[in-house]
């Protein structure tokens, strides 16, 4: 039995994964929960799911959880210190599915915890790669991906040598405006910029797939995860979200993973590592599929991907200072505050004044939470701006 903690229970990938869990009762039970706001989802969650301890993000919500629940409710904490309480539970297995830096320490305190991590929250490398490596190997966990294109990679590189790796190659789906030219992307409502042709995803999450920013914090993702110098990471838009990426070796010899685009799968390898549970999802079918397109992404219509590249390559701090301004810039598009472009160029602004400040070194967590909260202040200089102004 793996007893299992979730980060991020009432989000997207949380409610996938105690979907998966629910279809093994003598494999998983889940013993911590952390939501948000979220309180009937967690109170529906708790029901079905008995965990010993929760939390919420306020005393307010946790009063009415408290209230909802009765005798019946787990212990509740709250914040950060819920946070990390249900990070160091008593777990075999954290799921972290955060959105966002707010990930990041209750994600560490889970490595230093010597638990098994397996990673959705895809900005705690982005923003402290280097130090979570290093809290791995200290600690002795498991780190698992379950981001679709870094499971892939994940599963194509099992019994392999890193050092026979000639690339890793992600595949992205191109988002909604693959197709769309420069000044039609520039007119994107909100409703357009979500509406994602093949994940169900959260809402930031979705946007960062129509800017490729969500590509871009891949690449850096991947870098980190897999420790493998930036050069040697390659992006290749594929509509279709079948191959869902790939691994190509000194001998030319190239591995892929296919699959029909459901998060359950990457969840369920992550959860079952270094084992594989019977999932019942619906099997790929080639001959259904008929065909598989890939193109070059365009940097030029979708300039986040390359400031993901310069940030990784200007490295320390510089891609935890991107990631900041992206969450700044993508809530106020989100909110109607700025058209789709500007998201860019937010972005752009803020890593080139950094850059030319000088990215600092990360020591330890205190750098890369500086430079988190000098980039969100930036941001929000830069922002106004951009506002209202019609592209
Ligand atoms: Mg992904």
């Amino acid at each position: 039995m793996r007893r299992v903690a979730v980060l991020g229970s009432t989000g997207s990938i949380g409610e996938q994964t105690l979907d998966v869990v629910s279809r093994f009762p003598d494999r998983y039970r889940v013993v911590a929960l952390a939501a948000g706001a979220n309180v009937e989802a967690l109170a529906v969650q708790v029901e079905r799911h008995r965990p010993a301890l929760v939390s919420l993000a306020t005393d307010e919500a946790a009063a009415v959880l408290r209230a909802r629940l009765g005798t019946d409710a787990p212990e509740i904490a709250v914040g950060e210190a819920g946070l990390r309480a249900v990070a160091t539970a008593d777990a075999d297995v954290v799921m972290s599915a955060l959105v966002g830096a707010l990930g990041l320490e209750p994600t560490l305190a889970a490595v230093e915890a010597g638990r098994d991590v397996a990673l959705a929250n895809k900005e705690v490398m982005v923003m402290a790669g280097a130090l979570v490596r290093r809290a791995v190997a200290a600690h002795g966990g498991a780190l698992v991906p379950v981001d679709s294109e870094h499971s892939a990679i994940f599963q194509c590189l099992s019994g392999q040598r890193l050092e026979d790796v000639a690339r890793l190659v992600l595949t992205a789906s191109g988002g909604p405006f693959r197709t769309w030219d420069a000044e039609r992307i520039a007119r994107a409502s909100v409703q357009e910029a979500l509406n994602h042709p093949n994940w169900d995803m959260g809402p930031k999450i979705t946007i960062d797939s129509a800017t490729l920013m969500n590509k871009g914090l891949e690449v850096i993702e991947a870098r980190w995860l897999f420790d493998v110098p930036p050069a040697r990471v390659d992006v290749v838009v594929h509509p279709q979200s079948i191959v869902h990426s790939l691994v190509e070796f000194l001998d030319g010899s190239v591995l892929a993973q296919l699959g029909l685009p459901d998060m359950r799968v990457p969840i369920a390898v992550a959860l079952a590592h270094p084992e594989r549970v019977p999932l019942e999802v619906e099997r790929l079918d080639l001959t259904a599929v008929g065909r598989l397109d890939f193109e070059e992404p365009d940097r030029g219509r979708f300039p986040c991907l390359q400031l993901a590249f310069d940030a990784l390559a200007a490295g320390e701090t510089a891609p935890a200072v991107l990631n900041a301004a992206n969450e700044e810039s993508v809530a106020a598009f989100l909110a109607g505050r700025i058209p789709f472009p500007a998201v860019a160029a937010t972005n752009a602004d803020v890593l080139s004044s950094h850059v030319g400040e000088g990215s600092g070194p990360i020591r330890d967590l205190r750098d890369v939470l500086a430079a988190d909260t000098w980039a969100r202040a930036r941001a929000r200089e830069v922002l106004p701006k951009h506002e209202g102004r019609s592209a």
